[in-house]
């Protein structure tokens, strides 16, 4: 099964993820936590290059491009061989984000980024998606109190995280079988229950 973990900046969604995995590992599943961007060789060069450097050095295209060459190395080299054998996956971001950030953050639309999509992973989804649900503020609050902020992206206005917030929450209507909305304002056991509760009426029951 792949399993993603989607959301704004601060939403909590890393240590959800990390949780979620100890506890497949408690059900003895095999399961193999990874992120994006990045998550493989060639992969987390590309996250060091969309992170880095001067805030206008790529546009939405290229940077979409960008995630998405280094999603596509992610997916080769770590996500469907870990799938093929067996493993269950968690993903801390996947496509899904790209589609918010670029498509409805950056305005570049959402039919721009579906063909670039489809191009490069085809019809691949994962099993289920939870996405974490924050008020744009509040999101960017959390960031700011981030000791180490190490990207230019967490320095984006309110007006980027409220169409991103949008962005998301239309994902999760869309696509009502594989999303699940998340609140992410309550307390980190209380979403950690609610994930697991989820996993085993979804997945493994
Ligand atoms: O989730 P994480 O904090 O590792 O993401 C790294 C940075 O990349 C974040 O600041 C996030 O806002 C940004 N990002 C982005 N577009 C994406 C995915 C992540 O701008 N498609």
């Amino acid at each position: 099964k792949f399993i993603t973990f989607e959301g704004g900046d601060g939403s909590g969604k890393s240590t959800q993820s990390r949780l979620l995995a100890e506890f497949l590992k408690e059900k003895d599943i095999d399961s193999l936590l990874t992120r994006e961007p990045g998550g493989a060789p060639g992969a987390d060069e590309i996250r060091e290059l969309i992170l880095t450097g001067e805030p206008d050095r790529w546009d939405a295209i290229g940077e979409t491009l960008l995630f998405y060459a280094s999603r596509r190395n992610h997916l080769r080299l770590t996500i469907w061989p870990a799938l093929d054998a067996g493993r269950w996956v968690i993903s801390d971001r996947f496509a899904d984000s790209t589609l918010a950030y670029q498509g409805y953050g950056n305005q570049l639309g959402e039919a721009a980024v579906r063909r670039i999509h489809e191009f490069t992973v085809g019809d691949f989804v994962p099993d289920l998606t939870f996405i974490f649900d924050l008020p744009a503020e509040e999101g960017l609050q959390r960031t700011m109190g981030r000791t180490h902020n190490e990207d230019r992206f967490e320095k984006m206005d309110l007006g980027f995280h409220e169409r991103l917030r949008e962005g998301f929450q239309e994902i999760a209507q869309k696509n009502p079988d594989r999303c699940v909305l998340i609140d992410a304002t309550r307390a980190v056991d209380d979403i950690q229950q609610e994930l697991r509760d989820i996993l085993n009426a979804r997945l493994l029951s």
